[in-house]
């Protein structure tokens, strides 16, 4: 926490600020960085919000999500504001030139501390609500409507619309003081889940009638491949939540969603349910993440792949 006073004096003096945050972004990573960029621009001029990645359809509603951009632009910024981020190499070549001052905001349990300050939360259910604690409650910036719907956004989608175990009283409590600023909550939560499109629904229907069960029932895994994406003319992006489905299944600890990216290339998506430690699976295989929601990439043959990844969790149960 002792780095929290020296960041927010370096956001009151730096003049240009980039606003970063990780590759193939999710709701806390998108709803954290324009928070950000709301909150931060009453009083500054030079603001850039990137991401290596383009936004998730799901996500375009957010106001701003059209202002993200992958390019560097130009200009040096003097501060750097990484978000929801525990790894440097998870930002693409965004702070390969990178002079200024680095400050790195993340709740992930597998951080790096690759900032020059580095603020990491374990505890904090989003990198969302740390957004709101500094800018908005300790620095006092005006809450508009944007950055609240955003703010709202990375809460609600990191903590699994207030299920996993990250859903703390202060997570609530913050998402309540949001609400009375952000779009009703009926309106968000159908623009990030009843918005499928019937693709979607039906690459989702191919990946569980094929869902596999292992370890007694504890494990259970779906494949997304090439060909299923362009059955359902859908991106991978629009497969995001997917495996929440196979955690859903009554005894299961651990899930996971493979997803064939390229010839022999797998990004896979874990989560689990209680004790199984899915940022210690991930790591195995260079990638990280939260105790109970993880990610790595592998290659090789499907086969070879879901052996390794299997074989980890169950070292890990
Ligand atoms: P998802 O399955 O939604 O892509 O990722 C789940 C969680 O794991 C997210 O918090 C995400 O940031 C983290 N994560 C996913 N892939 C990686 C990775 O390759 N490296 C690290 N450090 N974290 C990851
Ligand atoms: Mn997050």
């Amino acid at each position: 926490m002792k780095d929290v006073g020296e960041i927010s004096r370096a956001l009151m003096d730096a003049e240009r600020i980039a606003i970063i945050s990780h590759e193939d972004p999710d709701g806390d990573a998108i709803g954290s960085s324009l928070g950000a960029y709301f909150g931060l621009m009453g009083v500054k001029g030079g603001l850039a919000v990137l991401n290596p990645d383009p936004v998730p359809s799901h996500l375009l509603f957010l106001r701003g999500s059209e202002k993200i951009q992958a390019l560097i632009p130009n200009q040096p910024f003097d501060l750097y504001l990484v978000l929801d981020c525990g790894d440097r190499s998870r930002v693409g070549n965004l702070l390969a030139n990178a002079r200024g001052r680095i400050i790195n905001i993340d709740h992930h349990e597998s951080n790096r501390r690759f900032g020059d300050l580095n603020w990491v939360e374990e505890k904090a259910s989003s990198a969302g609500e740390m957004v709101y604690r500094l800018l908005f409650q300790r620095m006092g910036f005006p809450l508009d409507t944007e950055a609240a719907t955003s703010l709202y956004t990375a809460i609600l989608t990191d903590t699994g619309s207030f299920r996993f175990s990250n859903t703390s009283p202060r997570a609530l409590r913050i998402a309540g003081l949001l609400l009375k600023r952000s779009l009703p909550p009926d309106f968000i939560a159908s623009q990030l889940y009843e918005d499928r499109s019937l693709g979607q629904l039906r690459a989702l229907g191919d990946m569980l009638s094929r869902m596999e069960v292992e370890a007694e029932g504890k494990v259970a895994w779906g494949l997304i491949t090439q060909e299923m994406l362009t059955r359902g003319r859908i991106t991978l992006d629009e497969t995001e939540g997917f495996v929440n489905f196979p955690r859903s299944l009554k005894g299961v600890e651990a899930a996971v969603v493979f997803k064939e990216i390229g010839f022999r290339e797998y990004r896979v998506s874990l989560r689990s349910k209680g004790a199984v430690d899915v940022a210690k699976v991930a790591s195995a295989f260079h990638g990280g993440g939260h105790h109970n929601a993880s990610g790595c990439s592998l290659s090789g043959d499907f086969s070879e792949v879901k052996e390794k990844v299997i074989g980890e969790i169950r070292r890990c149960m």
